[in-house]
């Protein structure tokens, strides 16, 4: 396997790509987007060919792994001819893995295809079982749809993770049936600290649920073993005794994960975004349009890989109720 030629200047080599490929999404969560966003006139959007001249240039560069997301990537208008286009890649051996982080609307259309074209796994974020609340946490969502696309994700052979947002109040006290429904269907689950991206309608400190606390609740039923077992992502793993599943945690803001920190991100529009909780960026769509040959875009990639930060700074309280980053988690993707 080549080693990726993308090192920053704290030597974490960068071999993970995620691409938002859009910023719009079929659900509002109410962590995630405000109601009323406005989302950007699709004039300013990267075409599928200019994402795919994108992720080449990373995956010549060294990247191993992709991953779609937004927005809702599988609103994107085409997108499967850019999973497709994107797949050469598998099949050159040039990358290893070709994900999707979705919320399952439309994965009942799409499913086959994805396996298909070399799709393994993807992530379905569902954070809960009762129609109702996910109605009314999702705003516009409709959970038979989600599970008739789980089924179809199933029946097509793609192993599935389930993400789940931990919110006080709303979901804590359903982890454990999340659980058992998730593992006894042979899906992995993780769960999620909010983080302070972007502003929404609500207040982040009444949903902030620290994932140490939420740990302790689940080790008064379930045996937690801490486990070595590593995806791309920044979760942390346990075995659960009594499932016989994975339970990973994302601990952004009570466990910083950024030491081991292998990937950056690209917008929709190719905004390069170095870290998920900062700002500085670089304008990948002014040099891919500047010229038809890659050199340009490769530099402007490598000036801005030397400047990737250490971490992220994100802070939920009373006293710092703002957003940490401006951007909402769908303009970078999750
Ligand atoms: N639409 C896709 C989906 O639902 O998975 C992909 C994009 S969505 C932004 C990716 C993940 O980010 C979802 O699991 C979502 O719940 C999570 N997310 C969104 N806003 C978040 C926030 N402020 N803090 C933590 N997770 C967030």
């Amino acid at each position: 396997m080549t080693q990726s030629n993308m090192i920053d200047p704290f030597g974490r080599a960068i071999d993970y790509l995620r691409v938002s490929v859009t910023d719009r999404c079929d659900f509002r969560c109410v962590y995630c987007m405000s109601e009323d966003m406005t989302f950007l006139p699709k004039r300013d959007l990267l075409s599928l060919e200019e994402l795919d001249r994108l992720c080449t240039v990373f995956i010549e560069k060294g990247v191993r792994r992709l991953r779609l997301t937004g927005g809702e990537p599988l609103v994107r208008k085409n997108i499967m001819h850019l999973v497709r286009q994107l797949s050469r890649h598998l099949k050159s051996g040039a990358l290893d893995e070709l994900t999707l982080t979705s919320n399952g609307s439309q994965l009942e259309r799409f499913a086959t295809e994805l396996a298909d074209c070399g799709v393994r796994r993807i992530n379905v974020s569902i954070d809960t079982l009762d129609a109702d609340k996910f109605h009314a946490i999702t705003r516009w969502g409709k959970l038979d749809k989600v599970m008739r696309g789980i089924e179809a994700a199933e029946a097509a052979g793609l192993k599935i993770k389930l993400n789940t947002v931990a919110l006080k109040g709303f979901n804590e006290d359903e982890i454990p049936e999340m659980l058992r429904w998730a593992h006894g269907r042979g899906m992995d689950m993780t769960v999620i600290e909010t983080m302070p991206m972007g502003e929404i309608d609500g207040d982040r400190t009444d949903q902030y649920l620290p994932l140490s606390l939420l740990r302790a609740q689940l080790e008064k039923q379930f045996t937690l073993t801490d486990i070595p077992f590593k995806t791309s992502g920044p979760a942390r793993y346990v075995e659960v005794a009594e499932t016989g599943g994975k339970l990973g945690f994302i601990t952004p803001m009570t466990h910083n994960f950024c030491e081991s920190c292998n990937r950056v991100r690209i917008t929709c529009t190719g905004m390069l975004y170095m870290c998920l909780g900062q700002d500085d960026s670089a304008d990948l769509r002014d040099a891919l349009r500047a010229s038809e040959g890659n050199d340009l875009l490769a530099e402007t990639i490598d000036r801005a890989i030397a400047r990737k930060p250490k971490g992220h700074d994100f802070i939920i309280d009373r006293r710092t109720n703002r957003p940490s980053v401006s951007r909402h988690m769908s303009v970078t993707g999750g």
